[in-house]
């Protein structure tokens, strides 16, 4: 048998080229060998108080952008008497605290309220605290760390509407542990309690919080105060509030009130953004035999949103690219999101993580849930085909670093939303389905899930249930897949003699647990067309298995359901992979199977029609890696010119369209049909109008130039961005006022690629007038840009032209004292034009200079 290893980086490859779901994920550091200092062992916070229920009555000062709050806290006393109650309170102006009618001593500080006591308080006291207090968010600014982005817990966006593109709104990020910073509270996630919130506002304004809406009261001067509460515990972290000109779309017909607020432009749009909300709800609670634990379900759109979505119980918040209308919801609408962040409300809502070590309890599970969305609504194949981009993340994430599930040594907790938590809990979830079966995994998550309702959980919580509910031992899996860290990689051989067959596995992983107990499937082709099925338990680094088996054995393929969470090394011969193509069904059996016979067909000589056949899959998503997996060989040997140019335009999903386009243009480019490619510009799909503008711009750069002359009016960012590549190409003076306009009219995230497109275009070529105009809009635009990103892309402009000209004028004068006498007016004027040039853009950069606040700016702009 030839070996393919090949395939494995192929494969490996292809996971890479996916782009992972949009989420806070962080890559640890690599760890130094030889100075590896082991970070300490994160302990479940100590409980010292039990908070009850928590009153808050809050008013927001737009201007000064802080929180007045008064906070009513119901708390008891746990095991250790206490002479002072700590809570968390961060960069909070505490005025007073009460206890019953009684001002009582405190001490504050940064992250700390501490409430002294006259006498000790023992397990069973309870008490209410009275706090009043200023909350003053922006003082709560981290960024010494770089993983945390942000996390002032309380964030106002647009208070004083200086920016016209969106209308203020004001909302909050409670995860990790930032509510603190707006209501003092026992902030973390082993803590629980019920909560009500009144909140003054503008009667203009509509807010939303996690529970119920009880009551709204009209109050003089154009003022209104809504009064929320939250009957059943949750986790501090999870209460949420938002408020903002929202309009709310309700659900009509659903006894559950389920509600999308989001802008008024975009209400006509929320249907379609957030429409499979209640059968995705129906549907979790189907399959977990556990309906919705909680009164209301209502999402929520944020403007500069800090992270990609947030599970607030019942009121969920969600980042602005959710804005898509029915056009850009054709190249992916944010469905996998929507479930997500539901399927949390069972898995870290209902039942929480107790603490961030055990975050894979929360995230492993809402990803999965992603997964059992998509198996009900889809189909098996499709979320097969989803579930390699999970484990793909994780791979890759894996390459650099591997940590158990379960993580007691994280540096930061933020570190702990990585790819390890999310997309290998995942996969780790869907392994443990398959080694239970779907009758004992899914009555053992409900029997999970009852048994700790509205309770933190740890792992051996899970475990317990799962083994309680099934009788089954599971210690050997958890310990395996949630405590230790890496992932199997295997390699598996056979041979068949005498009736019986005999297969070899060998664990070659390199990192983390050098062995793993495995069970998986094999399946055995023999030549009579039948396919054999067993079960083997890997429990060896090397190991032999040995079968009783008639026929001529004609290919073995482990694991044919596709479930190990981890990897195998495939080496089956160009045959071989045929015959897993047409007779495994799992899907990634059929991508093996398809790499395979694309990656031996020249080597083997395979006709053509094999070749052809993998184009003709109506697997659209097998076939979108298909296209992936063609090289510049096969394409020459087997001539695929025809079948792309055909996908390009017919292929069912975008993402076919789009990767044929790309593949035709790298293998066939000027022999492609003008005709052809230039009907992809017309497509549906932004995706795939956007790399047929592209191509055409590498074929024929006249056409491309008149084709982004109809688009660049478009509003689709999608369109604009490579009409703004043509342009800076191109360079025309006349384009100089589509970058301007559309820098102007849009907001941060979408100007990156267009600021960038004009920097280029600023460069191209000799045009002062512009370029002057270029270099005043760059200094204005350093003063007011907040991204250090964006402002490094507006000193290499002003940079680059400084050099440009400064370089001209050099060449000029060199010109000079040579005594070039040849058109010496020219040079004259060249001359004068660089001096000119040279001093205005010096000008320029001084200026900018003198306004920069940021040293590390400042430093580049010399
Ligand atoms: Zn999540």
């Amino acid at each position: 048998m030839s070996r393919h290893f090949l395939i494995l980086f192929i494969l490996l490859g292809l996971y890479s080229c996916k782009s992972s779901k949009p989420s806070s994920a962080t890559k640890l550091p690599k760890a130094l060998v030889g100075e590896v200092e082991m970070p300490s062992y994160k302990a479940s916070p100590t409980r010292t108080v039990d908070v009850y229920h928590t009153s808050l009555d809050i008013e927001l000062d737009w201007e000064k952008e802080e929180v007045k709050g008064l906070a009513k806290i119901k708390l008891g006393v746990h095991r250790t008497p206490l002479t002072s109650i700590d809570l968390d309170a961060k960069f909070m102006l505490i005025h007073s605290v009460k206890i019953g009618d009684l001002a009582v001593k405190f001490k504050s500080s940064d992250i700390s309220l501490s409430v002294l006591l006259d006498s000790s308080l023992v397990f069973g006291d309870t008490l209410e605290l009275e706090v009043n207090y200023t909350s003053r968010p922006s003082l709560a600014n981290n960024k010494k760390n770089a993983a945390i982005e942000n996390d002032k817990g309380f964030y106002f966006i647009n208070a004083d509407e200086s920016d016209k593109l969106i209308p203020k709104q004001a909302w909050t990020q409670g995860q990790t542990q930032s509510n603190s910073v707006w209501f003092p509270t026992v902030d973390r996630p082993n803590e629980r309690m019920t909560f009500d919130l009144a909140i003054l506002l503008d009667s203009s304004l509509t807010s939303l919080s996690n529970g119920d809406l009880d009551f709204q009261e009209s109050l003089p001067d154009g003022k209104r105060k809504d009064f929320w509460s939250m009957k059943k515990p949750i986790a501090p972290y999870l209460v949420m509030l938002a408020v903002g000109p929202f309009e709310r779309y309700q659900e009509p017909n659903s006894e559950l009130p389920i509600g999308y607020l989001v802008e008024k432009e975009w209400i006509s749009q929320a249907k379609g953004i957030f429409g499979k909300t209640p059968k995705m709800i129906e549907t979790f609670g189907k399959i977990l035999n556990y309906p919705y634990p909680w009164s209301k379900y209502d999402q929520i759109v944020g403007r500069d949103y800090v992270s990609g979505a947030m599970e607030n119980t019942g009121a969920v918040l969600l980042g602005d690219f959710l804005y898509q209308d029915q056009r850009q919801r054709l190249d992916g609408d944010n469905e996998d999101i929507i479930a997500h962040e539901l399927f949390h409300h069972w898995f870290g809502d209902l039942v929480t993580c107790e603490s961030w070590s055990n975050l894979t309890l929360n995230e492993g599970f809402a990803s999965y849930g992603e997964y059992l969305w998509r198996e009900a609504a889809y189909g098996k194949n499709d979320a097969d085909a989803y579930l390699e981009d999970f484990l793909g993340s994780y791979l890759q994430e894996a390459d650099e670093v591997v940590h158990p599930l379960i993580h007691y040594r994280y540096d930061s907790r933020d570190q702990m939303f990585d790819h390890h938590s999310y997309d290998k809990g995942a996969v780790t979830l869907h392994y443990l389905r398959w080694v239970l079966g779907d009758e004992n995994f899914f009555g053992g998550l409900n029997f999970y899930l009852s048994k700790h309702a509205y309770k933190s959980v740890e792992i051996h919580d899970l475990r317990i249930a799962l083994e309680e509910y099934t009788g089954l031992d599971l210690n050997w899996f958890f310990e395996n897949y949630f405590l230790s860290e890496g992932h199997p990689v295997l390699e598996y051989d056979w041979s068949s003699a005498d009736g019986h067959i005999e297969l070899e596995v060998e664990q070659v992983q390199e990192k983390g647990k050098s062995s793993f107990e495995i069970p998986l499937g094999v399946e055995i082709f023999t030549d009579d067309g039948k396919k054999t099925y067993k079960r083997i338990r890997i429990t060896k680094a090397k190991q032999n298995f040995k079968f009783d088996l008639a026929g001529n054995v004609q290919y073995v393929h482990l694991d044919p359901e596709g479930v190990i969470p981890g990897l195998i090394l495939e080496s089956k011969s160009y045959q071989e992979y045929r015959l897993v193509l047409k007779n495994t069904s799992g899907y990634r059996a059929r991508l093996i199977g398809s790499a395979g016979v694309l990656l031996s067909a020249t080597e083997s000589g395979a006709p053509i029609s094999d070749v052809v056949e993998l184009l003709e899959t109506k697997d659209e998503k097998l076939l979108a890696n298909i296209i992936l997996l063609l090289d510049s060989h096969t394409c020459h040997v087997y001539n695929l010119q025809d079948k792309l140019e055909h996908l390009m335009i017919d292929g069912a999903s975008s993402d076919v369209r789009t990767n044929s386009i790309e593949a035709a243009m790298a293998y066939y480019a000027q022999k492609l049909s003008a005709e052809k490619l230039e009907r992809t510009v017309y497509d549906p799909s932004l995706m795939v109008a956007e790399a047929g503008l592209t191509a055409i711009m590498e074929v024929d750069f006249d056409r491309a130039i008149e084709l982004a002359g109809k688009k660049m009016n478009s509003k689709y960012i999608q369109e604009l961005s490579p009409v703004a590549f043509i342009f800076s190409v191109d360079g025309d003076p006349s384009e100089e006022n589509f970058f301007l306009r559309v820098l102007e009219s849009r907001r941060t995230a979408e100007r990156y690629e267009i600021l960038s497109y004009y920097v280029e275009y600023l460069l191209n070529g000799e045009k002062p007038e512009v370029q002057k105009r270029g270099a005043d809009y760059l200094v204005k635009y350093l003063g007011e840009a907040e991204e250090w990103w964006y402002k490094v892309l507006a000193v290499e402009g002003l940079k680059g032209m400084h050099a440009m000209y400064r370089e001209q004028l050099d060449l000029y004068v060199d010109a000079e004292v040579e005594g070039h006498s040849d058109g010496i007016d020219d040079l004259q004027n060249k001359k004068k034009l660089g001096a000119e040039m040279t001093t205005y853009l010096r000008e320029a950069l001084d200026r900018a200079r003198e306004n920069e606040s940021d040293s590390r700016i400042k430093v580049l702009l010399r």
